[in-house]
């Protein structure tokens, strides 16, 4: 772990992921793989490992990403590539203290959280098996992708170039926190994803507000109209229909639902927030979609702000989608809406001759586009993958049908069409895609166990 978070794997250093890739080859080698990179043009290679083991009849995937979020050093407490182990605020010398090692120690460096610890933990799972002479019960496939950061623009293209080689019966995705709980935790799907940023324009250029401000209509204010009309202050989605296509949880789902542990009021506490939307738990407000406002702007504020009235006014959201859900759909829904409410939808800014016949013009450019998946939870190799997890944390593992987050799970599940399965490791405060990044040590070691149980034990 100290080794591969040394090594600069994020996107503005690809010299950082090609020596990554080279040495995640190099030791998947050392332990009896074969190996290859599968490139595409523009793209870091994802690291491809197999390893057969003579008897077993499934294959499983393992997928990971050896790459990082970018780094603002400025905002990290030590260098982001040069790992540092902590005790609380303080620094720990781990490399010459004693074991036992403080479970509670948290381990510091980009992607250690995200999604190094994954490689590791696979890594460390396997030679445990072997160093007590265990034989793996399946196949094993690796698939470690190197720009899931960007979302992972080359990844269908890879998948789908590659799918003989990559021909399994499960997916295992090794990516995200455990539940808040901190225990080990399976998640049978994620939450789909669609970003947009709305621009509503108001006047050609800024006027004084004591002279016009009751006359020329204020985009700041016309945008604040329409969030309220998009989504409640509960997290409700206001769009008449947009709740139509959505697949319904099955009992299963409900059950695993009903059966997590309250985290509610320790959140609340630990987020310094007085109130939650809606009148739900955590995990079964993120069965639903959601409407997320990720900034405005308008004007300026503080020592800036003048006396004027906005030019615009620009939003970026983001929805996040559940199964049943596609984003074309959804794009449409919310095209009409607007439609209805008077606005004149364009994907350009608008010259002077459209300002003046459409009174509520908004641009709208829509990105990052991917559906939701929720995998059977009661399939064969669902079953099997909760039972060797269960019987390698010695106790039952926390079951999420969905990830509140989105991870592209549709994917595999649309090109290889077998059950994909999280497998998350971190700890939920891990400050992943910010700076301070760091993974919590039980946690690391609750993952080897996992990952072992799962080559040693999983078969169905
Ligand atoms: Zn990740």
């Amino acid at each position: 772990m100290d080794e591969l978070v040394r090594l600069q794997s994020v996107a503005a250093s690809p010299d950082g992921l090609t020596a990554t890739a080279a040495r995640l080859e190099t030791l998947l080698k050392a332990r009896g793989f074969k190996t290859s990179l599968m490139a595409a043009q523009g793209a870091p290679p994802v690291v491809f490992g197999s390893y057969n083991s003579p008897g077993a009849k499934r294959t499983v995937v393992f997928y990971a990403h050896y790459d990082g979020q970018p780094v603002t050093s400025e905002q990290w407490n030590s260098d982001p590539f040069v790992p540092v182990m902590r005790d609380g605020a303080k620094d720990v010398d781990w490399k010459n203290a004693k074991p036992p090692f403080d479970p509670e120690w948290h381990f510091f460096g980009r992607a250690a959280a995200d999604d190094k610890n994954s490689i590791t933990a696979f890594l460390a799972g396997f030679d445990a098996l072997k160093a007590i002479g265990h034989k793996p019960s399946i196949n094993i496939k690796v698939f470690w992708e190197g720009e899931e950061g960007r979302s992972s623009p080359h990844l269908a293209e890879i998948t789908r170039s590659h799918k003989d080689e990559l021909c399994a019966d499960l997916w295992l995705i090794g990516d995200a926190p455990v539940h808040q709980s901190r225990a080990p935790t399976l998640y049978f799907g994620a939450r789909g994803n669609l970003g947009l940023e709305a621009t509503v324009y108001g006047l050609r250029r800024a006027l004084h507000d004591g002279h016009y401000g009751n006359w020329v209509p204020n985009p700041a204010v016309m945008a604040a109209e329409l969030i309220a009309q998009l989504r409640d202050s509960e997290g409700r989605i206001l769009i008449p229909g947009f709740g139509d296509d959505v697949r319904p949880l099955t009992a299963e789902e409900k059950a695993a639902i009903a059966r997590l542990p309250s985290m509610e009021n320790d959140l609340r506490h630990e987020f310094g927030i007085g109130r939650s939307e809606g009148n739900e738990e955590l995990t079964a407000s993120t069965m639903r979609p959601a409407l997320n406002i990720k900034g405005l702007r308008s004007g300026q504020v503080g020592a800036e702000a003048a006396g004027a009235i906005p030019v615009d006014a620009i939003m970026a959201m983001g929805f996040r989608l559940v199964p049943g859900q596609t984003p074309q759909g959804v794009r449409a829904k919310v095209e009409t809406f607007l439609k209805s409410k008077g606005w004149t939808v364009v994907t350009d800014a608008p010259d002077t001759a459209a300002r003046l016949v459409h009174p509520r013009i908004i641009r709208l450019a829509w990105r990052d586009a991917y559906p939701a998946l929720r995998s059977d939870m009661t399939s064969p190799a669902a079953r099997g993958v909760i039972a060797a997890a269960n019987a390698a944390a010695g106790k039952p593992v926390t079951i999420l049908p969905m990830m509140g987050a989105s991870v592209h799970l549709y994917l595999f599940d649309d090109i290889m069409k077998v059950p994909v399965i999280g497998l998350p490791i971190s700890n939920h405060d891990n400050s992943q895609h910010a700076a301070n990044e760091n993974l919590r040590l039980r946690n690391l070691w609750d993952a080897v166990e996992v990952y072992a149980g799962m080559m040693s034990r999983l078969n169905w």
